[in-house]
């Protein structure tokens, strides 16, 4: 039991009265906590990563095209300009290059042919970009080995800083991938070169490790603030359809969810009803305790209404000032008139003194209607505001059926 009698402190929340500092929210939350390792926590990560997917199809498609006309260019170039004279290593090159086009063509192909397809071929796509990174150093490798002069050398590089710049990948992932080319690299300089010729491409490796590094760099920056953008974004929108106070949903997002239920109701053919709560002489309340205390009241109010509409498609908001409309879907007019029984019944039990009313405690009145075959959704409102009346008009602390739903 509650029971707090003290009148100048008459409600136990007292000391956190609002909610609108956005902590209380997920996104809030995880803005303050930070994301440093660039990782949320769950379920905003997999939030984030649909919103990266949602972003990368085009630039992937972008990469796809590039690395088309880059590398086809290369052969182009390498059959006809370079003097390459091992026809033995020409016919390896050709295979190497079009090894390397062909997951550029399957992704472009695959974007306009098929779209499940296509989206398994985004997730292949960093491994992908290790293949044709590895290619890129097989060549490289054998360029070194013949000695030419003048090749197209040092393609992983390419590879590796192009990780980072596509879109869709995250932070983490773009490590790996580059990590992972120039671990390969590595290897095969190890496996193919002579030792005399490894110092050289030492060389080449220093370059790599740099330009990962900078890659690295530039993408963290660039994906800390892709992720606090998303934070923010959602945290705007949640902003948007919530009141500050009581966390509950707000007028605007109740004539959304109205709208949604009931449409939802009459395809299923479902009972929708709506219980429109406000509590008495609150007025008094207020003048009586003061306005925080009000609001801790109104909170206090809300959170007692949330645990009343647990269900998925339930939704509770605060629609005016100490008014609040629960609407309860597949819920017929005998299980609404319980459910608002409960809430007076569990208001009542929190034993909040209240300087007005008859029992001594807060108290409320409730309006309940269902929504009408063929009725539209707004006129629900109308009705269950019209009990809502019927019930103050009537003594109050207590519930009143829309007409048509049985006697209050
Ligand atoms: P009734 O039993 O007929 O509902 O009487 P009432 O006094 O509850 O109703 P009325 O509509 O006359 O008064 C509502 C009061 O709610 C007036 C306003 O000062 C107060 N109010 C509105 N919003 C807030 C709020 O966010 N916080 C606080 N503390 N009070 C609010
Ligand atoms: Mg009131
Ligand atoms: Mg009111």
């Amino acid at each position: 039991m509650i029971g707090v009698k003290n009148p100048g402190s008459p409600m136990r929340k007292l000391a956190h009265p609002y909610a609108d500092d956005f902590r209380d929210t997920p996104y809030g939350r995880q803005l303050h906590e930070g994301f440093r390792l660039l990782r949320f926590r769950e379920p905003l990560e997999s939030g984030f990563r649909r919103y990266l997917d949602r972003h990368a199809r085009l630039s992937q498609q972008l990469a796809a095209l590039l690395l088309i006309v880059v590398v086809s260019s290369y052969l182009y170039i390498e059959w006809h300009y370079l003097a390459i004279a091992d026809s033995g290593w020409m016919a390896e090159l050709t295979v190497l290059r079009l090894l390397q086009l062909a997951p550029g063509v399957a992704v472009l192909l695959l974007s306009v042919l098929n779209r499940w397809l296509s989206a398994q071929a985004e997730r292949l796509f960093p491994v992908l970009l290790v293949l044709i990174g590895v290619i890129a150093s097989r060549i490289d490798i054998q360029y070194e080995l013949i000695g030419l002069e003048v090749a197209f050398r040092y393609g992983a590089g390419l590879l590796i800083i192009a990780s980072f710049f596509f879109l869709g990948i995250t932070f983490w992932m773009s490590l790996l991938c580059a990590a992972t080319m120039i671990a390969l690299d590595v290897l095969l300089a190890l496996l193919l070169l002579a030792p005399a010729q490894l110092p050289g491409h030492w060389i080449a490796i220093s370059y790599y490790s740099v330009l990962l590094v900078i890659g690295a760099v530039s993408r963290y920056v660039h994906e800390y603030s892709q992720r606090e953008q998303f934070l923010v974004r959602k945290l705007l929108g949640w902003v948007a359809e919530h009141d500050a106070l009581s966390g509950l949903a707000n007028r605007r997002s109740h004539d959304a969810s109205l709208l949604r239920l009931a449409g939802q109701a009459r395809r299923e053919r479902a009972p929708l009803a709506m219980l429109l709560l406000d509590l008495d002489d609150f007025k008094a309340f207020n003048d009586r305790f003061g306005h925080p205390a009000g609001d801790a009241l109104i909170r206090e109010c809300g959170e007692l209404l949330a645990g009343f509409a647990r269900r998925p498609l339930d939704h509770v908001a605060r629609v005016g000032g100490e008014e609040f409309a629960v609407l309860l879907y597949d819920c017929d007019a005998a299980a609404a008139r319980q459910i608002a029984e409960q809430v007076l019944a569990a208001l009542a039990a929190l034993q909040i003194e209240h300087p007005k009313s008859s029992g001594g405690w807060v108290g409320a009145s409730i309006g309940v209607a269902l929504l009408a075959p063929g009725q539209p959704a707004e006129q629900l409102y109308h009705e269950a505001d019209a009990a809502l009346y019927r019930a103050k008009a009537g003594g109050k602390n207590r519930i009143e059926m829309a007409s048509g739903e049985g006697a209050g």
